[in-house]
């Protein structure tokens, strides 16, 4: 059925098309649930060169092509043109023009693009996949094409404090390794694995996007050998911080084997893990009140409780050299207690006291870092886990690196 012309110009102009483009024609199928435009041009219209610039190419010959656009309500739409390659009066030989509606080589306009970005932000792309009809390989080309390119745009020649911390792919088992940028609190690189190849393969990505190695200051990370090996030799300027919610977590672990040793032979110690890995204000009552009727029974896990609060002042200290002070104090405690996981706990603070320090240098923690891990965990929750670790690189970057993808704006509101 032929609409009339005053359609025509609304669709013109909500697929934003610029002379000479126009509406030639418009379908709507109501049975096929599907709505078809055709764009085309007078005869006679000339292009600019798509190599040179230059205006005036003539049409040389053209090509059917179909894009999927975005639902006209509930009808899948398709745009369909003939696309015209040009003969530059120039000398640049004939080339396929660009349409200002699609990027070439893509079966959909830049809108139904767009929309594909911003849904991935929130919806497993499975779901996404569903909700439009399209199988999700050739969605993930889009999200990967735009991350990709965007990417490429990035300039990181500001960063300076950086955080790293792996997170899992699937269960248990291949790792991704994440780099945040602290100040901007963003995601600027993701990798596969988790060893000391994934901050060479920073370092590098760094150099290709105006950023430099040496000009980074800080690193927080956690005590894993690899990354502090890694950060040494390839941002050998930059002080190490160790993140403290890692450093808290070598000493929960100490407390949490003393009480499972304890355990063995103490029925009182049943079921009160948890009361040693919270911290006091956090207890619920129930837990306040078996903490206390612990207190006069002389256990280890209590000592070991009793170290781990102090090790926690630590991080209250108003300055380096009173921490240090405090640190040195805690230290003498924990090697003399005579619980082999806190003489163990304490002896990796020995080893990692320059970084443990350094917190009061910066004062930073990969706080920012868990928050944007925690939302790249609940995406992948969402979608029941990633096919493989590129899958969850690409969705990390479009959930916590702002990326500018240069699309049209769409709004949902
Ligand atoms: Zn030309």
């Amino acid at each position: 059925m032929m609409m009339v012309m005053d359609y025509r110009s609304l669709f013109a102009a909500a697929l934003g098309l610029t002379p000479p483009w126009q509406v030639l024609d418009i379908q709507f199928s109501a049975d096929q649930n599907r709505l078809d435009i055709w764009v085309g041009y007078p005869t006679g219209s000339t292009f600019d060169c798509p190599a040179c610039g230059h205006v005036g190419a003539s049409v040389y010959d053209t090509k059917e092509k179909t894009w999927r656009h975005l639902n006209f309500f509930q009808y899948r739409t398709y745009l369909h043109a003939r696309v015209p390659r040009v003969k530059c009066p120039y000398g640049c030989g004939v080339k396929q023009i660009t349409v200002p509606w699609a990027r070439p080589g893509s079966d959909f306009t830049l809108l139904f693009e767009s929309l594909i970005m911003l849904l991935a932000q929130d919806m497993p792309v499975k779901a996404i996949a569903e909700l439009v009809g399209e199988h999700d390989t050739r969605l993930w080309r889009i999200l990967e094409h735009y991350v990709e390119q965007a990417r490429a745009k990035e300039d990181y020649s500001n960063v300076q404090e950086v955080g790293v911390d792996e997170t899992a792919a699937k269960r248990g088992h291949d790792y991704i390794t994440l780099f945040v940028d602290l100040d901007a609190c963003r995601l600027i690189f993701a990798t596969p694995g988790k060893g000391k190849e994934t901050v060479d393969a920073f370092a590098k990505d760094l150099r290709e996007h105006k950023g430099d190695p040496n000009a980074i200051k800080t690193v927080c990370c956690d005590l894993s050998p690899a990354f502090i090996a890694g950060v040494k030799s390839a941002m050998p300027q930059a002080q190490l911080v160790f993140d403290r919610f890692h450093v808290m977590k070598i000493i929960n672990e100490a407390v949490d084997e003393v009480r499972r040793d304890e355990a063995r032979q103490n029925e009182t110690l049943k079921k009160t893990r948890y009361i040693w890995l919270k911290n006091p204000q956090n207890l619920t009552a129930k837990q306040r009140k078996k903490l206390e009727s612990l207190k006069n029974e002389h256990l280890d896990t209590m000592r070991a409780y009793g170290l781990k609060l102090s090790f926690q002042e630590f991080f209250d200290q108003p300055d380096r050299e009173s921490g240090e002070q405090h640190l040195k104090r805690w230290y003498f405690w924990a090697t003399h207690s005579k619980l082999v996981p806190m003489i163990q706990a304490a002896y990796t603070i020995k080893d990692h006291w320059e970084g443990i320090l350094n917190w009061f240098n910066s004062k930073v923690s990969n706080g920012i870092l868990e928050g944007l891990n925690s939302l790249i965990q609940a995406a992948k929750a969402r979608a029941r886990g990633y096919r493989n670790s590129k899958t969850l690189i690409t969705i990390a970057y479009i959930i916590t690196s702002r990326l500018d993808y240069g699309l049209p704006r769409l709004c949902l509101c």
